[in-house]
């Protein structure tokens, strides 16, 4: 039995691991859940999945929160989480970069970190490489990419690898024009055509900056260059990326669109549990198509890109930014043009500099956050 904590339980991600818990109680059981402030939702889960620990990152625990549980509040108690000691695996489901020091701990005090915070590599990939091979942690990727990825490497050694090809929904605007889409809505921005995920990663997949996270995310994961990590659009979802070998050979994992799948394969590895899923039809699945990435309509794509290749904390910049601006976007405050503005903005602005330690980090994300909130309050209101 493998005991799991799930930081960010009350999430898209954390629905998932939850019901893949379900389906193997004999297997996993959660040992602590986190919410940020949804205390009402995390009160929910703890009644049916009884974990010692349940944690609000920015919350007082409820007057009337009692039972088997222990609850908890606030950051230190989010980093009591990600290293309970009942804990072989923490699954960081959390959003933004709150979710690198997690991540950071739970990896020093050895444990498997099922990830899906892509943010924590964007921010602090160095950090976390270093911080795993120090504690003797293992970091096994759960965003469905890395996922595919990791799967068509297994069993492949260092150097066979020629090009990672990461595939792209190409979000909810891949057809529209370009000066529809610098005015879209928060509602068009959140219609995603194959996926069901949390508001802010499906902004990130409006704008394309999600696929520029997934490049810098796949870089540090797989040690692959930026110049052979290419990026694909592929409408359908089925193919969830690709590895070319060096013999110009291409291998691919598909399947409909399920996060549970990934989530599973990251506890269960390096073994494959049997799970009651929506099986793959071909047929059902229909043509599969590809397209290249719109530069011109999505500069965030090329942005961050740009930023994972400028390496050091520029890429925490990238994000930070990007956090801001998702977040005013989705407050109605800018339009839709304005994410990918002001990450350009900032990135202009930044001087750059090494990744050593946490607080350079923390120094380059509160600098981007002030950037982009200067530039954009500067923008007429959309
Ligand atoms: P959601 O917004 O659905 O859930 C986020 C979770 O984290 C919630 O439990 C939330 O608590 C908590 N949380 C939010 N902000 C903070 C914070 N500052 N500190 C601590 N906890 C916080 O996000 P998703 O599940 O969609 O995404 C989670 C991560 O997984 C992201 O990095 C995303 O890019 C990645 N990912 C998601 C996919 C998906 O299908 N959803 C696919 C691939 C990757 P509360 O409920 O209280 O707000
Ligand atoms: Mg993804």
């Amino acid at each position: 039995m493998k005991g799991v904590a799930i930081l960010g339980a009350t999430g898209s991600i954390g629905a998932s691991a939850l019901a893949v818990l379900a389906q193997h109680p004999d297997r996993f059981r959660a040992v602590a859940l986190t919410a940020h402030r949804s205390a009402d939702a995390l009160r929910g889960l703890v009644a049916r999945h009884r974990p010692s620990l349940a944690v609000l990152s920015d919350a007082e625990v409820p007057a009337d929160a009692g039972g088997p549980t222990r609850w908890a509040s606030g950051r230190e108690a989010l980093l009591e989480a990600a290293t309970h000691p009942d804990a072989d695996i923490v699954v960081n489901a959390l959003v933004g970069a709150a979710g690198l020091e997690p991540t950071l701990a739970a990896l020093e005090a050895g444990k498997r970190v099922a990830l899906a915070n892509k943010e924590s590599l964007v921010c602090g990939g160095p950090l976390v490489l270093q911080a795993a091979e120090r504690g003797g942690g293992e970091l096994i990727p759960v965003d469905s990419e890395h996922s595919a990825i990791f799967q068509c490497l297994a069993g492949s050694r260092p150097g066979e690898v020629r090009r990672l090809i990461l595939t792209a929904s190409g979000g909810p605007f891949r057809c529209w024009a370009p000066e529809l889409i610098s005015s879209a809505t928060a509602a068009d921005a959140l219609r995603h055509p194959t996926w069901d995920m949390g508001s802010k990663i499906t902004i990130d997949s409006a704008t394309l900056a999600n696929k520029a996270l997934e490049v810098i995310e796949a870089h540090f994961l797989f040690g692959v260059p930026y110049a052979r990590i290419e990026a694909v659009v592929h409408p359908q979802s089925i193919i969830h990326s690709m590895v070319e070998t060096v013999d110009g050979s291409v291998l691919a994992q598909m399947g409909f669109p399920t996060m549970e799948l990934p989530v599973l394969y990251a506890l269960a590895y390096p073994e494959r549990l049997p799970y009651d899923s929506r099986r793959f039809d071909p047929v059902a699945a229909g043509t599969l198509t590809f397209e290249p990435v719109r530069d011109d309509c999505f500069p965030a794509f090329a942005l961050g890109v740009r930023a994972g290749l400028h390496g050091g904390t520029t890429p925490a910049v990238f994000n930070a930014a990007n956090e801001v601006a998702v977040a005013e976007f989705l407050a109605g405050r800018i339009p839709f043009g304005g994410i990918a503005d002001s990450i350009a903005d900032a990135l202009e602005r930044w001087p750059g500099g090494p990744v050593r330690t946490l607080d350079d980090v923390r120094e380059a994300d509160a600098w981007a956050r002030r950037a982009a909130h200067t530039y954009l309050t500067r923008l007429a209101p959309c």
